[in-house]
């Protein structure tokens, strides 16, 4: 439903945009279907989509709060190629009309550079991990678009007709540029006046952490995720995600990070009066964004957490929502909040855990992957549950092409990734 709805805003803009363009092209006196016209379509439609690239990663709450940040930066993605392949097709329409690029100007040189800039920042984007670049090193190259943007803009008021619909609409999405660095700007002030402060570092597993803050309290929903970074040692580290692993019910703040790499690894020498800052709440993976009776929740590894802030939830406020949750793991030394999940099950007849473990011949209960199998045997009503899947991609997949076969609706699935 929500892709739906994303798709009919993209095509409407879209149509906005040729109409636009249209207008403007009859305006000037010029023939639509000239090849310098037409050039100046797919200019005009690559500069859109490149627009829209800040709007889907903006993490404004008003845009996310629809969609959930995961779902954004995944048409982000996808829209960032549509603007690519348009922004190409300007340059190879206009070698064919004037043969060579040969008038030189300001603007030309603008749109060259913006263009030039924006290939380079998408291919990192898209081969960041073969190049074995950090993430924190290939998004400060991809933020070098907040850059191009406004040299593209050079370029488009260089080329547009003053007083034509698209020289207006150009206008607008300026204003609504510098409204998204507003915005960035004062959420980032706002951050930082309102710092946290770690009150507890709780080792729950061998690599696995809990850390607990105390600071301005805010609405989250159990599952939902924030961005924190930690300041120890006069040093602000960068910013990562993670899910609340709290429960809304509760004062204070936790995050569970599992050690994964560089900054993960340094949890466990994080101190009690750290402070971090944080910023949340984002993302839409809740039971409570579902009118649902029946919940599966299926965890791979550290997949956990969102399940353990919503069962936290469901625990204190004494709800009777019939819950199963498989939870895969490699062996028992990899669990976390065994005898939390333990209590929750004893005191509450309405939740059932069961463990699976892929690498430990001599556990007792189920073994091997998550399976179709399994699932049959602890959710024999697939279709009248919803379910809720977070773990490591394969996983997410697997399941989701098991329930596809056992006719669960798309509308009762829903999943959460650890990556974007
Ligand atoms: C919505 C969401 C919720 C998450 N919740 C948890 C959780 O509860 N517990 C947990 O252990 N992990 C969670 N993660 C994963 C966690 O963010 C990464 O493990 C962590 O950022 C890795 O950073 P690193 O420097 O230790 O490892 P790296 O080796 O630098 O990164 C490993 C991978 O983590 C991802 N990653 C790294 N940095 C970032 C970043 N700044 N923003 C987005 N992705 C990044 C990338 O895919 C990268 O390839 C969550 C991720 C997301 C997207």
């Amino acid at each position: 439903m929500k892709t739906k709805k994303f798709w009919i805003v993209v095509s409407f803009s879209t149509v906005v945009i040729i109409f636009a363009w249209l207008a403007s092209t009859l305006f000037g006196g010029y023939n639509p279907i000239s090849l310098r016209q037409l050039n100046r379509l797919f200019a005009s439609l690559g500069f859109w989509f490149f627009f829209l690239q800040f709007a889907l990663s903006s993490r404004l709450k008003l845009i996310e709060a629809g969609f959930g940040l995961n779902r954004m930066i995944h048409y982000h993605r996808l829209l960032g190629r549509v603007a690519l392949i348009f922004l190409l097709l300007h340059p190879l329409f206009l070698f064919i009309h004037e043969g060579v690029l040969s008038r030189g100007s300001l603007f030309r040189f603008a749109g060259l550079t913006a263009l030039l800039g924006l290939m380079l920042t998408a291919f990192v984007a898209s081969f960041h991990k073969k190049l074995k670049l950090s993430y924190e090193l290939w998004l400060n190259i991809h933020k070098v678009n907040y850059i191009l943007f406004p040299v593209a803009l050079i370029h488009v008021f260089g080329n547009a007709l003053p007083g034509s619909l698209l020289y207006y609409l150009w206008v607008i999405l300026t204003l609504l540029f510098a409204i998204f660095l507003v915005a960035k700007a004062a959420r980032e002030v706002n951050v930082r006046k309102n710092p946290y402060k770690v009150v507890k570092v709780q080792q729950e597993s061998k690599d696995i952490w809990s850390l607990y803050f105390q600071g301005k309290q805010f609405a989250y929903k159990p599952g939902q995720f924030m961005y924190l970074r930690l300041l120890r040692e006069g040093k602000l580290s960068s910013s990562h995600p993670f899910t609340i692993s709290s429960s809304p019910t509760w004062e204070m703040l936790t995050v569970t990070p599992k050690e994964l790499g560089d900054f993960t690894a340094t949890i466990k020498d994080t101190k009690v009066g750290d402070l971090a800052l944080i910023e949340a709440p984002y993302g839409v993976f809740s039971f409570l964004n579902h009118d649902c009776e029946r919940l599966v929740f299926i965890a791979g590894g550290i997949g956990i957490t969102p399940f353990m802030s919503m069962l936290r939830y469901i625990y204190d406020n004494k709800i009777e929502k019939q819950v199963t949750i498989i939870w895969g793991n490699k062996d028992e030394e990899a669990l976390c909040f065994q005898e939390e999940l333990d209590n929750m099950t004893s005191e509450m007849g309405n939740i059932i855990v069961v463990y699976v473990m892929s690498a430990q011949e001599s556990w007792r209960g189920e073994k091997g992957r998550i399976s179709a199998k399994v699932i049959e045997k602890y959710v024999p009503d697939p279709a009248s549950c919803h379910f809720f899947i977070c773990g490591p991609p394969a996983l997410s997949l697997a399941v989701m092409k098991i329930l596809r076969e056992k006719r669960v609706p798309a509308g009762r699935m829903h999943h959460e990734l650890f990556e974007f």
